[in-house]
């Protein structure tokens, strides 16, 4: 079936697509379990709530608010984002499935307290099975409001909060990862290392901080021209314009922005020889993860890269105290998918899928 354009969508307060299998976003043989669509006239709220799955538990994920072009462009992304939550907790072997929302608007200029409180409510509706949490476009404060209207939300002040530190945390162990693998340095060792960072929000700031602290040269883009001007004060980066950040002469290409950026003609004009950053759905489709081991790139799959907020999440609601951790583990587990990689003749992104796969299969 098609779930990409729904004739209704615009007129109903909500309207749920139990048990429906999707194509034509390049996730073969994995159906969602539910996409929901919201529409509160009364605060402008448009929504697409996804969940691609709960066998390993509520399917906990962010929700991203963005000014899609249109309401096809919303549902890929939360399908695709959905999908990679049940990845990536599934990899780190965390008791949650995977969802995520995304509210259709400029954070900016559309975001009020009414929308936020009747995302919450739309949340509520689906009775815990999915956990909304903070992404790009929303915030811990977000979360705040949203918990006034639903007990089913993490990342709020009082909870875990801002996870982007503890992803930042596991990124930067990613690359000390790669970077030991691809190019024969000692575990951990950045001095020199040409960094290029595409994305200077929550994640990228923490993460330039540590890779400057470690010896790394960093270049920077960012579509906001302020944060890449505070990034060249800050840190000595190399401003580079945004678009031209994939032409860097650089060891390794972080992507901290969006997804959807590793295509054709981005993979073909890459100096580095290691992708890994903290963007999810960094593939624009399946295939740009085998055109990357083809041109002999080394590829930290995003999903096993950016656990870090997730692990977070699942842990801090514990009270666990063996985050940091947990979070440190993400290296072991790159260097355990590269090595499988090199061993099987596979992409790296493949061995990740069947790792996380045979993970949220058992459990089922
Ligand atoms: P953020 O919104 O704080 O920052 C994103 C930054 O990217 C912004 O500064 C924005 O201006 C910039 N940007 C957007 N398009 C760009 C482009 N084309 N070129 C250059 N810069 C561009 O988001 P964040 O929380 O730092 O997350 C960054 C990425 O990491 C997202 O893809 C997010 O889904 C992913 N991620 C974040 C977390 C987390 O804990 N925050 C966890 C897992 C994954």
């Amino acid at each position: 079936m098609s779930v990409f354009s729904h004739p209704e969508f615009l007129g109903h307060e909500g309207v749920g697509h139990e048990g429906v299998g999707h194509e034509g976003v390049g996730h073969e043989g994995v159906g969602h379990e539910g996409v929901h669509f919201v529409h509160d006239p009364a605060s402008g709220l448009k929504a697409i709530i996804a969940i691609h799955n709960t066998v390993r538990g509520p399917a906990v994920g962010g929700c991203r608010m963005w000014p899609y072009a249109d309401e096809g462009a919303a549902l890929t992304d939360a399908l695709r984002l959905a999908r990679g939550m049940t990845y990536k907790s599934a990899l780190a072997e965390l008791p949650f499935g995977g969802g995520k929302s995304v509210i259709m608007g400029d954070s900016k200029r559309d975001k009020t307290p009414e929308l936020l409180r009747a995302m919450g409510r739309a949340v509520d509706r689906l009775g815990g099975a999915y956990v909304i949490a903070e992404e790009v476009g929303t915030t811990v404060f977000d979360m705040d409001t949203v918990a006034t209207t639903t007990k089913h939300v993490a990342c709020t002040s009082a909870g875990s909060g801002n996870p982007s530190p503890y992803t930042a945390l596991g990124v930067l162990r990613g690359i000390q990862a790669a970077v030991q693998y691809k190019l024969n340095r000692n575990a951990g060792d950045l001095d020199g290392v040409r960094v290029a960072v595409q994305g200077l929000g929550q994640v990228g700031y923490a993460l330039r901080h540590s890779l400057k602290e470690l010896g790394a040269r960093l270049f920077v883009s960012d579509i906001a021209p302020d944060r890449v001007a505070r990034a060249a004060k800050e840190f000595g980066a190399t401003p580079v314009a945004p678009d031209a950040i994939f032409d860097t002469d650089a060891d390794v290409f972080a992507p901290c922005a969006l997804g959807g950026i590793l295509d054709d003609r981005t993979i073909a004009r890459l100096k580095a020889r290691i992708v890994a950053g903290a963007a999810n759905n960094q593939l624009a489709a399946d295939r740009h993860g085998a055109m990357l081991a083809e041109r002999g790139i080394l590829y930290a799959p995003d999903y096993a890269i950016n656990a870090g907020g997730v692990i977070e999440i699942a842990l801090a609601k514990k009270g666990d105290a063996t985050i940091r951790e947990r979070v440190e583990g993400i290296r072991a587990t790159l260097l355990e998918i590269f090595g499988r990689a090199d061993a099987e003749h596979a992409p790296t992104h493949r061995i990740a899928d069947r790792m996380a796969e045979d993970r949220f299969r058992r459990a089922a």
